[in-house]
């Protein structure tokens, strides 16, 4: 795979289901990733990148903001309310918007500090009890609150469960989207963003198929 190979995959499949490639953004996403190979997509002139930690990301993109100019970076993993400051410094883009508490923090920090990061709303589609999102029947409210806090909401977030066809997912994720008027949609991964960008994705997010398997050891 590569980074090359999967931007060929993003372009040919927008093309072919009669979108634009400009219309969907590829996230690298880079979490335990070694720094080595994060560098190496930089140098091929990638800028968009996403981390599922602050801590972790806080440890390495810093100094690489630094030496390459246009890096954003998208948080596309759980942001508890006491990392919010952190994150706002360091994120451009937060998909995992999922609770009241979260809205309020972040609407007192944009008050603060007179900007906020855009924003995603994370929907459990699976409704699956590890997982973290707002259900599909409060998605509706959440982002009425969220609006009401004028925050910045750009569109919705979801992960479908593993062992489900990920397709029904994206189309509900789509529809609760257009319901609401948001135009943004983070869906699709390494094994599933062709179906996620036929299904309407502005965002997807990809990492072992660009950088290869993760190394938890
Ligand atoms: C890790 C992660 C990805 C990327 O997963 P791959 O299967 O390696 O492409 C995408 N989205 C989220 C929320 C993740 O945590």
């Amino acid at each position: 795979m590569g980074l090359q190979q999967i931007k060929d995959r993003v372009e040919k499949e927008a093309q072919r289901v009669g979108r634009s490639p400009a219309d969907v953004t590829l996230i690298a996403v880079s979490k335990v990733q070694p720094n080595a190979r994060v560098e190496a997509v930089l140098q091929e002139g990638h800028r968009v990148f996403g981390e599922n930690r602050v801590q972790e990301a806080a440890g390495k993109w810093p100094a690489f903001k630094e030496r390459f100019d246009g890096v954003e970076l998208h948080l596309i993993g759980p942001l508890q309310t006491n990392k919010v400051r952190q994150a706002i410094d360091l994120f451009d883009v937060i998909h995992t918007l999922d609770r009241p508490k979260l809205a309020q923090s972040l609407a007192r920090l944009m008050a603060e500090t007179g900007s906020c990061p855009r924003l995603f709303i994370q929907v459990n589609t699976g409704e699956e009890d590890q997982k973290a999102g707002v259900h599909p029947a409060e998605a509706d409210g959440f982002v009425a609150l969220c609006r009401d806090l004028g925050l910045p909401v750009e569109g919705l977030m979801c992960i479908p469960p593993v062992d489900e066809d990920p397709s029904k997912h994206f189309a509900l994720l789509a529809e609760i989207a257009r319901r609401n008027d948001l135009k943004g949609l983070s869906m699709g991964m390494s094994g599933d963003f062709e179906a996620a960008i036929a299904a309407g994705a502005t965002h997807v997010r990809v990492g072992s198929a660009i950088f290869g398997d993760r190394d938890y050891a």
